[in-house]
């Protein structure tokens, strides 16, 4: 490998992605991001140098593999959303299934056309896994994905496999269980909350509606599982790993972790319940076995769930307070209370973490 490795993430504008890239960065990678339209100018992708490309457009992809020649490719993009996955089923299968099968076939016909072949990453799911009977998941556990989401995924997942096995590419799945961050899109459970809390706090609001507060998932934070892809393609031997935090919490958990960072103890008062944000066929529990990443890559997660919950409630807090959307500032738990000291005006001129 160059003295500059070159990481190419799809998906780059997403909370993955964009964790991601700053990882990559902060390791003197020099990172192409791919996003699938231009995206508006941001400072999380600061020193990214964007490239507009659909996955599912296997030509324009290999003019870009060609021209770039990425040490490594991270594929992040995809409809992301289980809930929502159930009335865009037919992208969903596109985008996270089929752009997946494309990929891995230029990669062998790049291999044997130009003797290139770099690294690649798939992002798979715990959602692959359904409702399985064996708790905690692990690499072995029988696949049963319960929504086109996990279906799409399984797919892609196997594949990635296939060709690893069978045609010797470099290859691998990280197959990641819940993780959040301040930068999550507000239709996933875990940021609807910190944010209406935080909002609550404020006195901006006064409840959160939400659905099936019995689910259990195991959450861990971005920041952690961004580290585990970059582990993963530098092991000696592509393979597959589960990333996860080896705790499974409810919603309920999470909800009272949020509100007792802002001093609220009696947390159901706040809540309402409706029956629109209840599942089709939930997954009433994610559970995994981090064991392998552990012993093989050197990984653990360094954010407990408190820790992750915390986090984000300060990000959101900061983020009204300030009335500033995005700072760099708010993506690691130790920069977030800094960012509290710039306003709206002093921002562009003062922060320390965007401006540096
Ligand atoms: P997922 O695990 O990838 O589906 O992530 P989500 O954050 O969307 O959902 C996690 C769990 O929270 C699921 O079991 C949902 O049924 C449950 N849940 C409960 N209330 C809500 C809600 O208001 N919005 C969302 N998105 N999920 C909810």
């Amino acid at each position: 490998m160059s003295a500059e490795p070159t990481a190419l993430i799809t998906g780059v504008a997403g909370q993955d992605g964009i964790y991601l890239a700053r990882h990559l960065l902060a390791r003197g990678y020099r990172v192409i991001g791919v996003t699938h339209v231009a995206v508006p100018a941001s400072v999380y992708l600061r020193g990214v140098e964007l490239q507009v490309c659909d996955i599912r457009d296997s030509q324009s992809f290999e003019v870009l593999l060609r021209r770039e020649r990425p040490d490594e490719i991270y594929n992040l993009a995809a409809l992301s959303s289980v809930g929502q996955s159930w009335t865009a089923a037919e992208s969903v299968a596109e985008i996270n299934a089929m752009a997946v099968l494309r990929i891995l076939d230029l990669l062998v016909r790049l291999e044997r056309a130009i003797g290139y072949s770099p690294k690649f990453f798939q992002a798979s799911t715990s959602e692959i896994f359904g409702i399985a009977e064996q708790q905690p998941q692990d690499e072995d556990t029988p696949q049963s994905p319960r929504s086109p989401y996990g279906s799409s995924k399984a797919f892609a997942h196997n594949l990635t496999a296939n060709y690893r096995d069978s045609l010797g590419l470099f290859a691998c799945n990280g197959i990641l269980f819940n993780h959040e961050s301040p930068i999550r899109p507000t239709h996933f459970v875990t940021r609807k909350i910190t944010r209406a809390v935080a909002e609550i706090s404020l006195g901006l609001s006064e409840r959160v509606v939400l659905g099936n507060l019995d689910a259990r998932r195991d959450w861990g934070h971005a920041a952690d599982y961004v580290k585990a892809m970059a582990a993963i393609l530098q092991h000696d031997a592509p393979d597959d790993f589960v990333i996860a935090s080896g705790r499974s919490a409810s919603i309920r958990e999470f909800m009272e972790l949020a509100f007792d960072a802002v001093g609220i103890a009696e947390s159901a008062r706040y809540v309402d319940f409706d029956p629109a944000f209840l599942r089709p066929a939930e997954i009433p529990q994610t559970w995994g076995n981090p064991k392998k990443a552990e012993t093989k890559l050197g990984w653990t997660p360094s954010s407990t769930l408190r820790d992750l919950v915390t986090h984000m409630v300060r990000a959101d807090t900061v983020r009204i307070r300030t009335g500033i959307e995005e700072c760099l500032g708010y993506l690691f738990a130790e920069t977030v209370d800094d960012a509290l000291a710039f306003t709206s005006e002093s921002h562009a001129q003062s922060c320390p973490h965007c401006c540096a």
